[in-house]
């Protein structure tokens, strides 16, 4: 059996119960070493075998997954964040799926989670967006057509951008051209990390700044007037409102 474990984005506390009961038990423990805390494997067995998948190829990945089935050990496949985002977890799946090898999936926390929550902000505020883009710049690995920054940014919704401080002036130069420029824009590095660094600024800023906060990989960049103090109250908790469970009061 092999599970997958979204381990969250650093603190090791926001491990799952579940994530963290599967970790303590399993024989065999394969982690994304170039981002998930090795707090998070401080409780492992004694005698776990810890594998760090930032050296090994998918084929190896497996190859140590295969052993542990056909020797009947539990294998912990620990992710960051949530396997979901940008995980590159499918592909194993399906490699499972085809040896007959029985997996799960635990979510975890990801990192866009904790960034919205180290901001202390909401991404979804009533008047100004109701839609979260979760993105990358193009790297190695090519962006779809329909899917090109630039496209995306035309609904001014809140967007996250994963992967990609590095490629701020371009990154910041394209949203130019569909935010207004002086749309707030954060970059967190190392959400929840003990070394965390948040930088503020907006579209022509955003850049400089990071580069001389000195980040270059592991942040997130969050664009969108979500981090401004502009919105409507919700209707939700509006004392007029009637909802499902609570009846409004007429003014
Ligand atoms: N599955 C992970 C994302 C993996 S991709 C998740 O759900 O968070 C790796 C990218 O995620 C990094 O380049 C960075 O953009 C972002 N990231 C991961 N952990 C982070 C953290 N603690 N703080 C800020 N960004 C983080």
């Amino acid at each position: 059996m092999v599970s997958f474990i979204g381990a969250g984005p650093g603190d090791p506390d926001l491990l799952t119960i579940k994530g963290k009961k599967i970790i303590d038990g399993a024989d065999v423990i394969i982690y994304a070493g170039s981002l998930v805390n090795p707090q998070v494997l401080a409780d492992a067995k004694e005698g776990a075998r810890i594998y760090n998948s930032a050296t090994m190829n998918l084929d190896e990945v497996i190859e140590v997954m295969k052993e542990a089935e056909a020797k009947g050990l539990h294998t912990a496949r620990v992710h960051t964040g949530d396997p979901a985002i940008y995980g590159a977890h499918r592909e194993q799946m399906d490699r499972l799926d085809r040896l007959g090898i029985p997996y799960e999936v635990i979510p975890g926390v990801s990192s866009f989670l904790a960034t919205a929550a180290v901001l202390k902000k909401e991404y979804t505020l009533p008047g100004v967006s109701q839609t979260v883009i979760l993105t990358r710049m193009e790297g190695r690995t090519p962006m779809p057509p329909k899917e090109k920054l630039l496209d995306l940014a035309q609904h001014n919704a809140t967007m996250i951008i994963f992967l990609s401080v590095g490629m701020l002036d371009e990154m910041s130069e394209i949203l130019r051209q569909a935010y207004q420029p002086e749309t707030p824009v954060a970059v967190v590095y190392k959400a929840t990390w003990e070394d965390q660094k948040i930088v503020y600024g907006d579209l022509t800023n955003i850049a400089e700044r990071v580069k001389e906060a000195g980040i270059k990989k592991t942040a997130l960049t969050v664009v969108g007037k979500f981090l401004g103090d502009e919105y409507e109250l919700s209707k939700l908790y509006d004392k007029t409102f009637t909802t499902e469970f609570r009846k409004g009061v007429t003014e």
